[in-house]
């Protein structure tokens, strides 16, 4: 991998692990927190830059309705009970909780990732991290999956300032709902989603979905079945990404790690090890094309932390002892203390013939595409986070083009083709599988505090 000589921007708030979802909730924000001592002790911190960086209400509001943003600023467990109404009608319970310093974690992970972009857009690096980040299910008006703010969504508008083509790719074991369906019907954003079908949240992510109107073919769905390994994953990555580069040839790609897609995850059902999730990770870094990479899912943290890890120092060209390094969370990692996990026997349902059709498939799609759609620009926008910080290499004209009451993109050739609509909305499973084994796990889960880690985390 050519990676060595990048440039890479690392985002991390150490405020973030403090966050806490609540009792038996399966999403832990201490997971950054263990990786990124993790990935201290390996040394790996010092060869990158390190940044803090929080969103505002506004930055959020450029995908997100006003209303929904209020909320989440005022909303605290103190004052929840006197909003039933609002609670119901965005979303916020059961899976998305209210907890303390709700706005402010979302604040820091969506900070990162626009942020993030900022800096590709301003070439201060060719790689930005932010594994806070990742949060695909959230939508409009509307928390989802764990999920608050869509700061996949907001990076992605920030890179299309400047960027004229960005690429998307989700290798959580969930469908990147919010994403794909933000982006549903532009050719200037290619969703493409690597995840488990059929009786599992969010529900959605068939492989006939594959965008509308100006859109059409520009979302990827690959539907998988239960414990895919990783040569079968690889088998299907790379043929599909390597014909998504040739014929959309993006000029930005935001890369969504989530590791619940890991074997042995308390959520997933997926078999890959940590070399095989990575793998995604180091193909798409051989592009040489700015990389956003971003967290998302994974729920047994001890491998996520792992992963993460491991996937910090393949982007930066380093080969890792597999012996872990003492770290403050030693107690997580035993009795193996080792940097990899093994795959269990699990059977992969992925049959060669279902992998086949449906590569087949989908390169089928692919081939229907115009070769690079082009997508001047008449004027670039202003930044958003950090715009204050960053060397000014690109003028922003503010001229013309406020808001004309769309959601977003009213800058380009034509802006029917950019802007962001919710108007593609599947209904989404009533009790999916997901939701089912997070209620088991919760039960089975007796939490005590908040300040210890979880006894089946570790
Ligand atoms: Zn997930």
């Amino acid at each position: 991998m050519a990676s060595s000589k990048k440039k890479i921007s690392y985002f991390y708030d150490p405020e973030v692990g403090n966050f806490y979802y609540g009792q038996g909730h399966p999403m832990k924000p201490h997971r950054m927190r263990m990786t990124h001592n993790l990935l201290l002790h390996y040394g790996l911190y010092k060869e990158m830059e390190v940044l803090p960086e929080l969103a505002n209400a506004e930055d959020m509001t450029q995908f997100h309705s006003d209303e929904y943003i209020e909320f989440l600023r005022m909303i605290t467990p103190d004052n929840q009970h006197e909003h039933m109404r609002q609670l119901k009608r965005f979303n916020v319970a059961e899976d998305c909780p209210v907890f303390d310093g709700l706005f402010n974690f979302t604040q820091i992970y969506t900070g990162g990732s626009i942020g993030g972009a900022v800096r590709l857009n301003h070439k201060l690096a060719d790689t930005v991290i932010n594994w806070a980040g990742g949060l695909h299910h959230a939508k409009k008006a509307e928390a989802s999956g764990f999920c608050y703010v869509n700061d996949i969504v907001l990076a992605i508008l920030e890179l299309l300032k400047v960027h004229s083509r960005v690429l998307y790719i989700d290798i959580d074991i969930h469908h990147g709902d919010g994403v794909e369906e933000a982006f549903y019907t532009t050719d200037r954003v290619m969703t493409a989603s690597f995840h488990k079908f059929g009786e599992y949240f969010p529900g959605t992510g068939h492989l006939q979905d594959v965008g509308q109107h100006q859109g059409k073919y520009y979302s990827v769905n690959v539907p998988l079945k239960d414990g895919i390994d990783d040569e079968t994953y690889d088998h299907l990555f790379k043929p599909i990404m390597e014909k998504i580069m040739e014929v959309f040839a993006p000029d930005a790609i935001v890369f969504q790690s989530g590791a619940d897609s890991l074997s042995g995850d308390r959520l997933g059902c997926f078999n890959l090890s940590i070399r095989g999730h990575a793998e995604c990770l180091k193909y798409m870094s051989t592009f040489n094309v700015p990389l956003l990479v971003l967290g998302g899912g994974g729920y047994t943290i001890r491998n996520v932390a792992r992963c993460w890890t491991y996937e910090t120092g393949c982007l930066l060209g380093r080969e890792l002892e597999d012996v872990l390094p003492a770290n403050d969370y030693s107690e997580y990692f035993g009795p193996t203390n080792t940097l990899h996990i093994t795959p269990s026997n699990m059977e992969n349902q992925n049959t060669r013939e279902y992998i086949d059709g449906i590569r087949d498939r989908i390169l089928e799609n692919l081939s229907k595409l115009p070769a690079r759609p082009g997508a001047p620009f008449y004027q670039v926008p202003p930044d958003l986070v950090s715009a204050q910080t960053q060397d000014m290499n690109i003028e922003p004209d503010l001229s013309e083009g406020e808001d004309r009451g769309g959601i977003y993109l009213d800058y380009g050739k034509n802006e029917d083709d950019f802007r962001v609509t919710k108007n593609v909305s599947e209904p989404v499973g009533t009790n999916p599988q997901g939701k089912e084994d997070a209620e088991k796990d919760m039960n089975e889960n007796k939490e005590k505090s908040q300040e210890l880690p979880d006894k089946d985390d570790i």
